[in-house]
């Protein structure tokens, strides 16, 4: 069983319904809104780095063009002055000097003899190059860039040379300068100030995939070519691809081959830090949204109210039983939608139907069959009612005289119907407030409320000879004897007035009938 404290209100319910409906489809939308944008934010993530790591790919192909344009230009100065120091050490001078380009420049004879050095203090002239500063192609004079590589003074470098030729074709030598890696160079004014604040950043690896740049200098000369990024990188050259880093953490990464130098740029992206900024934006998307979530809110609320309403009323009404102002004010409802009408209708209909019932009921309950006056029961509750309310009344209890020898000569149906024209001439006599009842077999009981003993026995009297306009089966007039007693005169309760009543009618028996007595006591 359940009781009717836990059953829903439907307001409540329809409430409950649409904001569910509303939580999950805002949660719904905002779930997707973050899938559809992890998807975008990652799918731009790679493509800016892609691009990015592109442009850096051309930039450092510029810069390589133009060092070996200048170096080449060197070059050619010295080769018909090969001889003249002064001219080789300002030349060496120069290049060290233009551009924050090199951290060394060397000049070097055919025999791989160092000539000059800028800046001087490096002390290397006079010395023989090795292939350790960077010069393992000596022999092929063609230009070239070299591995990284540790110099002997102990310092990462590369390299960047540029044969030598005279008019006339011969090898003269080489100028080379040298970019040390571990010192503040020139990639990071090429490839600006890493890491960014989303947590990129970006390193460069050789053509054999080790890095020679990296914004973490303990990373510098690791062999990185096992990486997922740089092996891409070296098969394809340019691209991008999500893969993990050397600390396993994700990275949206982008690479891309420098041509001059195959070196490769790769910018990465840590996949957490790109993907916070989705929440962050799915965040403020929801803040600019609450506004209107609970303004639509409080609409769907005022909306549910106004559909829920006529049911509210029409639940109430039915709870407040079927009295006949409820009836009034189902009536009144306004049934706006299909659904109230017909349980409006219906009710009306039951409650019109339970109506007639219950008053045909109350009606059969409270009255004699034959006669329909009051009978015994309901009569004594009227009287008492009168009682509580101290109204006086005057009881007259009548009884038919020789009412036996009718049933018995003309049988009981013609008594019945005696009985019954009675009945309508005692109801005729009544005032308003009055009372007829059916007290007994032909035995009736009359009371006359708010009058004097006096006015009542007047008002019997001439029932009296109303009644003897009745001819009865017999051809006789009908009469009837009555005994009267007054409350409160005659006694203080109902039982002590009938008793009265009846001793009186006894009397009127006894003195010869067909007349009234009031009771003496
Ligand atoms: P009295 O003048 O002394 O009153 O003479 P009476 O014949 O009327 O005597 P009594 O009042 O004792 O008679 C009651 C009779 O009323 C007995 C019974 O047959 C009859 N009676 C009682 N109830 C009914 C009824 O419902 N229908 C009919 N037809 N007769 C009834
Ligand atoms: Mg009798
Ligand atoms: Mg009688």
């Amino acid at each position: 069983m359940f009781s009717l404290r836990n059953i829903v209100k439907l307001k409540y319910l329809f409430i409950s319904v649409i904001a569910l409906a509303f939580v999950l489809s805002t949660l719904i939308s905002v779930y997707s809104n973050y899938k559809g944008n992890m998807k975008l934010m990652q799918e731009q993530t790679l493509e800016n780095n892609r691009v990015y790591a592109l442009k850096l790919a051309e930039t450092v192909d510029k810069f390589i063009v133009n060092s070996t344009n200048t170096m080449r230009y060197s070059a050619a100065e010295i080769a018909y002055d090969f001889e003249n120091i002064n001219k080789l050490q300002e030349v060496a001078n120069r290049l060290y000097l233009q551009g924050d380009t090199f951290s060394s420049v060397l000049i070097i004879d055919a025999e791989g003899n160092i000539i000059v050095n800028a800046p001087q203090s490096l002390g290397e002239a006079g010395k023989k190059a090795l292939s350790t500063n960077g010069m393992e192609n000596y022999d092929k004079h063609e230009p070239f860039i070299s591995d990284p590589y540790i110099s002997p003074t102990g310092r990462k470098m590369i390299v960047i040379s540029m044969p030598i030729y005279d008019e006339q074709g011969t090898f003269k030598g080489f100028v080379s300068g040298s970019i040390y890696l571990y010192d503040s160079n020139i990639f990071e004014s090429i490839l600006g100030e890493h890491p960014y604040e989303n947590g990129s950043y970006l390193y460069v690896v050789d053509n054999k995939g080790k890095i020679i740049y990296h914004p973490n200098k303990a990373s510098l000369g690791a062999d990185a070519s096992k990486s997922e990024v740089v092996v891409q990188l070296l098969k394809e050259k340019r691209g991008a691809l999500e893969a993990v880093n050397a600390f396993d953490q994700p990275m949206l990464a982008g690479y891309s081959q420098s041509e001059k130098t195959r070196w490769g740029i790769i910018v990465q992206t840590p996949y957490d830090e790109a993907l916070s900024m989705v929440g962050q934006q799915v965040v403020s998307v929801f803040k600019i949204g609450l506004p209107f979530i609970l303004f639509s809110t409080i609409v769907v609320f005022l909306l549910a109210s106004h559909i829920v309403r006529p049911l509210e009323k029409i639940a109430e009404i039915t709870e407040n039983s079927v009295k006949d102002q409820e009836m009034k004010k189902l009536k009144g409802i306004r049934a706006w939608y299909y659904e109230v009408y017909k349980i409006q209708e219906a009710l009306i209909h039951s409650f019109s139907v339970l109506h007639g019932k219950v008053n045909t009921l109350k009606e059969e309950t409270s009255t004699d069959s034959l006669t329909k006056l009051l009978n015994r029961h309901t009569f004594e509750n009227k009287v008492k009612l009168l009682t509580e309310k101290k109204k006086d009344y005057t009881l007259v209890m009548l009884d038919i005289d020789w009412f036996k020898s009718i049933n018995d000569n003309y049988g009981h149906i013609a008594g019945d119907e005696v009985l019954q024209v009675l009945a309508s001439k005692l109801k005729e006599s009544l005032l308003e407030d009055d009372l007829a009842c059916r007290y007994g077999g032909e035995e009736f009981i009359l009371v006359f409320t708010e009058t004097t003993i006096e006015d009542a026995y007047e008002r019997v009297e001439l029932l009296r000879s109303n009644v003897q306009q009745i001819i009865s089966p017999e051809g006789e007039p009908l009469t009837f004897s009555a005994g009267m007693a007054n409350y409160p005169l005659h006694g203080d309760e109902l039982m002590a007035i009938i008793a009265k009543a009846d001793e009186a009618l006894y009397k009127a028996k006894d003195n010869g009938r067909n007349r009234v007595e009031v009771t003496n006591a």
